[in-house]
């Protein structure tokens, strides 16, 4: 039986990192939505998030929401992408909170919670400079949140959010939150109640936490990243996350040929497997690897991060990962395994292809 490329979830480090993640959230009274769109909802995380100090279960996809339930999530869910028209009656049934930007839908959604007898929670997305889902014109936003407070039954208003860091790259700051805070609060002065959720992001606004910078008034933040891999923190951000498990994933793969080649191609020079021109550089002869196992399961190769020092990757097609292993040519031979940390493209990836075999450990 075939059994790589094989992804091994740490389960108990997975644990650990909720936990020492709600710490400090809960230090500043923040909740937290468990994000689990990254790992594509595998079952065991998702249970370990649920018997965390999350407060809710969250995905972008309805999808990942459905099976969270179907596996028996007690927590709440959070769909954290604007539904599609088409999805509604799903969202009614099986999430409990959403993020919200379209007039339209919020219509779609009241007439389905009344269909089904089911209230339902929503926030409204405020665009600060992200430029991804949400209300650029904050002057709709407050006139939709005060519409919503009077006029709908049976959808609630339970607060606002924005997101940041995903698009337009940009950097979730005390001042965004507060131009966030302020849009809460001039809701709240026309509504005459305070908002029960101000959502501040994502993992880029868990540095905020850290460091204790984060305005008070953010009551609620979305992670997957910063539980699951921690691997931005240091790599993109210079913060040291120490307290956080680096491990949670690795992805094993077999190694099916080795062989001295030279570091130059032969030949003219045309385009790649996927009709990109790549530049390459000559060292002369060395050793390299294939592993089997290539970007179909998991995207850019060069954001892996090889566990063996003296593995370097060199590129990869979309069965083949190709290494240099000059440093350790001694050492390696044709059967052995390879392990790989996974940067967050590399997570959605494997585990969203049907060739990489998922192991749970405790
Ligand atoms: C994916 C996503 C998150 C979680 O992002 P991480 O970087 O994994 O913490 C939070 N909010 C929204 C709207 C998202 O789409």
């Amino acid at each position: 039986m075939e059994t790589h490329p094989k992804l091994i979830v740490n389960l108990g480090h997975l644990k650990e990192n909720i936990r020492s993640m709600c710490e400090r959230t809960d230090a500043l009274d923040i909740s937290v939505a468990g994000v689990i769109k990254g790992f594509h909802a595998i079952p065991e995380m998702v249970a370990a998030f649920d018997e965390s100090p999350c407060q809710s279960i969250a995905s972008s996809r309805i999808e990942q929401l459905k099976s969270a339930h179907d596996i028996g999530c007690k927590k709440p869910l959070f769909l954290i992408r604007i539904p599609m028209l088409s999805e509604i009656p799903e969202v009614v049934k099986y999430v409990a909170y959403s993020l919200q930007s379209e007039k339209v839908v919020l219509q779609a959604l009241e007439k389905e919670c009344e269909k089904q007898g089911k209230t339902h929670k929503v926030l409204l997305m405020a665009d600060l400079g992200d430029l991804r889902e949400g209300f650029w014109n904050k002057d709709e936003l407050v006139e939709l949140a005060v519409d919503i407070e009077n006029n709908f039954n049976f959808v609630k208003l339970a607060g606002i959010g924005t997101n940041l860091g995903c698009y337009g790259s940009i950097k979730a700051t005390p001042e965004k939150m507060n131009e966030l805070i302020d849009i809460a609060q001039i809701i709240e002065n026309k509504i005459g109640r305070t908002l029960e959720l101000i959502s501040g992001g994502a993992t880029t606004s868990t540095m905020m936490v850290f460091d204790k910078s984060i305005p008070k008034r953010i009551n609620h933040l979305r992670i997957g990243e910063g539980i699951i891999l921690a691997c931005d923190y240091e790599k993109l951000f210079d913060t040291d996350a120490a307290f956080l498990h680096k491990d949670v994933l690795t992805l094993e793969g077999e190694i099916i040929e080795i062989k001295d080649k030279p570091s130059y191609p032969v030949g003219e020079l045309s385009y790649d497997a996927f009709g990109n021109v790549q530049t390459y550089h000559d060292r002369g002869i060395r050793r390299r690897a294939l592993v089997a196992f290539g970007r179909v399961d998991v995207g850019d190769v060069e954001t892996l991060m090889p566990k063996t020092s003296g593995v370097e990757i060199l590129g990869a097609s979309s069965d083949h990962l190709i290494l240099d292993i000059e440093e350790v040519k001694d050492t390696l031979k044709v059967g052995d395994k390879l392990s790989f940390g996974l940067s967050y493209c590399n997570m959605v990836y494997a585990t969203s292809s049907k060739n990489v075999k998922i192991e749970v450990i405790d």
